[in-house]
């Protein structure tokens, strides 16, 4: 069920739980076998439901909150019981009388007992936290959202919340062997972030996104925890866009603040 896994432990305040999914355990069948959670206009409404009954089961947690993801750099805040999703909200418009999905490329929340949830399948999932200050974040940062700085801006939105000191964990994504991209893409991209040179197995041009989030980063001040196999090398065990020529399901980064300890 899980490529990464760290539980809350209590610490005296509230400690964070931050998962990273992978596909076993579900019961989504074909390409999406079996752990999906995206996709949900593709996929069987019954299978991602169950699967999401045993993701909570399994960790304990209160209903995800999501967002429709576009590559652009719109914050999701999350600081009042307002502005939650219920159960099926990940579900959006699917569920009859359910409201669209937020479009977001990123959440902050403020709350306990909040996971935050961003679903990929070859980019990076970015999950963050300042245990101290209660504030958590969760980013949706590919080629195009690290050049449009939509994890600098996620960690402008913490630091406006109280957040002074970071930790981050990069989940799995496609990795700088097998990122290939145009010569001109790749050109362009190393221009504006220069940790994103890197060459493919293939000896062409490609793109290493794990050393271009680091990099962010790390010049943000977060301290970075890098817990991120390669998407395309592992299908049995990731799902991966360009592994399954875009008919991939999706795996989830998640993070949640025990509100228990604090
Ligand atoms: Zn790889």
């Amino acid at each position: 069920m899980f490529s990464y896994l760290r539980e809350p432990t209590p610490r005296g305040v509230g400690d964070v739980g931050v998962a990273f999914t992978d596909r076993r355990g579900g019961v989504s069948v074909g390409g999406f076998r079996s752990l999906n959670f995206g996709r949900t206009d593709v996929d069987e409404l019954a299978a991602l439901r169950t699967n999401m009954s045993l993701l909570r089961a399994r960790l304990g947690i209160a209903p995800l909150q999501t967002v429709h993801q576009v590559h652009g750099t719109m914050i999701r805040h999350i600081d009042r019981v307002d502005d939650l999703q219920g159960p099926e909200g990940w579900l959006g418009d699917l569920v009859p009388g359910g409201a669209p999905v937020p479009v977001a490329d990123s959440i902050v929340c403020t709350l306990p007992d909040v996971p935050l949830a961003i679903r990929v399948a070859d980019c990076v999932p970015v999950v963050l936290a300042d245990v101290h200050a209660g504030v958590i974040g969760a980013a949706h940062a590919g080629r195009v959202g690290l050049l449009t700085r939509v994890l600098q801006a996620t960690v402008d939105a913490m630091a406006s919340r109280g957040a002074t000191s970071l930790e981050a964990w990069v989940g799995p994504h496609i990795c700088g062997r097998c990122y290939e991209v145009p010569d001109d893409m790749a050109a362009q991209a190393y221009r504006a972030l220069p940790a994103l040179r890197a060459r493919s197995r293939w000896h062409t041009a490609s793109l290493d996104l794990g050393a271009g989030t680091q990099a962010v980063l790390e010049a943000a001040g977060v301290r970075v925890h890098r817990v991120d196999p390669c998407t395309l090398e592992h299908p049995d065990t990731l799902f991966s866009h360009r592994g399954s020529r875009g008919r991939a399901g999706r795996q989830i980064g998640l993070i949640w603040r025990d509100g228990s300890t604090s």
